[in-house]
């Protein structure tokens, strides 16, 4: 089974070459390190290779080298046509997973593989730039082709006790989905309404009725979500549309499960507070639609592709 974002069918890399300049380290494994070193070798360039790839001092779970900037800040292989110099002369295969990836954004799940996209690519935010909110789709197949993956995040609730939360995460995740996209309400009131839900299932005891109570408790949301009368229809994807996908894609992407509810909540609440100062520093509000997406590309770099150093700090480990 796949499940992913309705967003990822016929996402087309438009070879902007952002992702190629962004302020990041792209780190390679060991087998591509070594395979690009033969490749390098065979064609007299051992040299080049030497100065494109280096290794790393501290090495992580599949990280063994980086690719080298060129004096810009961008990759050493991105050309002046914004094309990828390896790509063109070695083929696909010959690139790393994440190059193969990005911007797409593969979980490894009970379910099997779910998919989503990063906000921090150009072409992503301008597919994000539409008025229906964003819908899961159940697949047999994928619609991306590529073998190699590199898993993001991942999901195995049946491993949790079914007197943990988490044991329920799937019915968690598509309720908060919802409260995310309910538009009866404006993000603030979705974002208290959320995370008062969320405080709601910490509360609730754990013993054997626990599943009963949580759904009990969803059924009572979505009666209250129902009462409530559509606020104005809109015809374009306004900012407010435009953050309500950004937010609902990063519910997707795991972290409820991953750092946990409290400290997940916490987190969706800062991000949609910086959201809002950085959108009310902005001197000019006549491209508010245009700002509001440089605020979130910057937000998906830092909080999901930077999340290393930031995630780390501001969540000191995961809630048991
Ligand atoms: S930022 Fe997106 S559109 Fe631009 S080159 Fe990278 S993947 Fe392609």
């Amino acid at each position: 089974m796949y499940l992913y974002l309705d967003v990822v069918e016929n996402f087309a890399c438009e070879m902007c070459g952002t992702c190629c300049r962004n302020d990041w380290m792209i780190t390679v494994d060991e087998e591509s390190y070594y395979r690009n070193a033969r490749w390098f070798k065979e064609r007299g360039c051992s040299e080049e290779f030497s100065q494109a790839l280096l290794p790393l001092s501290k090495r992580g779970f599949g990280e063994y080298a980086y690719i080298a900037k060129q004096s810009d800040g961008s990759c050493w292989f991105l050309d002046p046509t914004n094309l990828c110099r390896l790509h063109r002369e070695a083929g696909h295969d010959q690139l790393d997973a994440v190059c193969k990836t990005f911007p797409r954004y593969p979980m490894n799940t009970s379910r099997g593989v779910e998919l989503t996209l990063s906000f921090s690519c150009p072409a992503v935010l301008k597919k994000m730039t539409r008025v229906e909110p964003l819908a899961i789709v159940r697949s047999e197949h994928l619609p991306w082709q590529e073998t190699q993956r590199d898993y993001a995040a991942e999901a195995f609730p049946d491993q949790r006790s079914r007197y943990h939360p988490l044991h329920y995460y799937y019915e968690l995740e598509s309720h908060f989905f919802d409260i995310i996209q309910c538009r009866a309400m404006v993000m603030d009131e979705r974002l208290d309404f959320l995370a008062a839900s969320v405080n709601k299932v910490l509360q609730i005891p754990k013993d054997d009725f626990f599943g009963r109570s949580l759904r009990c408790m969803m059924e009572e949301n979505y009666l209250l979500m129902d009462e409530k009368t559509c606020l104005r229809q809109t015809k374009y994807c306004t900012p407010e549309i435009l953050i309500e996908h950004f937010l609902a894609n990063f519910i997707f992407k795991k972290p409820f499960y991953n750092y946990g509810l409290q400290k997940t909540i916490e987190l969706l609440l800062l991000m949609w507070q910086e959201i809002e100062e950085a959108r009310k520093k902005a001197v000019t509000f006549t491209d508010d639609m245009g700002i509001t997406g440089k605020i979130i590309m910057n937000m998906e770099f830092q909080y999901n592709h930077n999340r290393r150093q930031l995630l780390e700090s501001f969540h000191n480990g995961r809630e048991k």
